[in-house]
């Protein structure tokens, strides 16, 4: 499991890297200060990091492991709801939309 940093879209504000809980995302020592993931096998996939992203950089990639045939995943969220897209490998895109009074009743 691991994540994906989109470079283009990283602004270098460290909001991922104080999100990993186990401190695998690291920041570029020069330049723009970028996030990169230092240590993707270590990677568990709470997807704090992707959850915590305000440009949606970082996605989680779904492998084959775990049934999810290369697609991958990126969030939004506001007060209110946190907006899951999944891209499926052909392209195709699906929302799954959580309310965050509802998240965690079941
Ligand atoms: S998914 Fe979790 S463990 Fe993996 S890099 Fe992101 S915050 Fe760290
Ligand atoms: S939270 Fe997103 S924009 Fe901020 S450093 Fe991490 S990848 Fe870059």
């Amino acid at each position: 499991m691991s994540i994906r940093i989109n470079e283009a879209r990283c602004t270098g504000c460290r909001r991922c890297i104080e999100a990993c809980p186990g401190n695998l995302i690291k920041q570029e020592h020069a330049g723009k200060r970028k996030a990169v993931m230092a240590y993707p096998k270590d990677c568990w996939g709470c997807t704090s990091c992707v959850k915590a992203c305000p440009e949606e950089a970082i996605c989680f990639y779904l492998g084959a492991d775990i049934g999810g045939l290369g697609s991958t995943v990126t969030a939004s969220e506001n007060r209110e709801k946190i907006r899951w897209k999944i891209k499926m490998r052909g392209g195709q895109e699906e929302e799954i939309v959580i309310e965050r009074n509802n998240a965690n009743k079941y």
